[in-house]
């Protein structure tokens, strides 16, 4: 492991004992253990997605339920396992009844996910859901830019690369969302190869270069 991951690792895990002693909203109460986050501290790609559900408020780990399993499929499609990524949540904690956060327990838990990405510091967010995405990247409509790359500024992140999906819950039994989402997924080495690539191009070149690999992909 390098230094630099090493102090990567270290600083995740001083963050994580923070979230573990949060009790800055009401969601804590509820809640069994509050979910931080779980994968690589150097991974290239952070998948976020809403919040802890039942599964993940018993065992303190992210998408471990059917969602989760869907999402470990869809992973190794790409090659990957969940311990080359980071998947994390906008909240930390389980909403009662696994009800939309409120917006003011999404903005009282943003600063835990903020220090996640400064850490990670990944080329990649991959934004699970309507929710997620309306964190980050406020008035988009996930059904326009889904499967997009996009190079936006968030507030406390700077300039980052977004990569909008579905959520996988919401597709797991909605056969035509499920294969949007399967195809977005399998985009997702390009669009790292891409960035790789281009590092300085412009968005559009790179929507440009996506649309053209699209095409071979199909
Ligand atoms: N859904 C989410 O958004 N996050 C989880 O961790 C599990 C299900």
């Amino acid at each position: 492991m390098s230094k630099q991951h090493q102090l990567q690792e270290l600083k995740l895990q001083e963050l994580n004992k923070k979230m573990l002693a949060c009790e800055k909203c009401d969601l804590r109460q509820t809640c069994t253990q509050v979910v931080p986050g779980a994968g690589s501290a150097e991974a290239e790609i952070i998948f976020v997605g809403e919040g802890p559900g039942k599964e993940e408020d018993k065992q303190g780990i992210p998408f471990v339920g059917a969602a989760g399993k869907f999402l470990d499929e869809m992973l190794n499609i790409i090659n990957l396992k969940r311990e080359d990524v980071y998947i994390a949540n906008v909240v930390k904690c389980r909403p009662p009844n696994n009800r939309d956060p409120l917006p003011e327990e999404t903005k009282t838990c943003w600063p835990w996910l903020e220090q996640q990405i400064k850490i990670i510091n990944p080329k990649l967010i991959i934004t699970l859901g309507r929710h997620s995405l309306e964190r980050f990247l406020p008035g988009q409509k996930i059904s326009q830019v889904h499967g997009k790359v996009l190079r936006r500024s968030a507030p406390g992140i700077g300039t980052r690369i977004f990569y909008a999906l579905y959520h996988p819950a919401a597709a797991l039994y909605n056969g035509s969302m499920r294969g949007v989402l399967i195809k977005d997924f399998k985009k997702i080495p390009k669009v790292l190869e891409v960035i790789d690539k281009k590092e300085n191009n412009t968005i559009e070149n790179i929507n440009d270069k996506k649309k053209s690999l699209q095409k071979s992909l199909l």
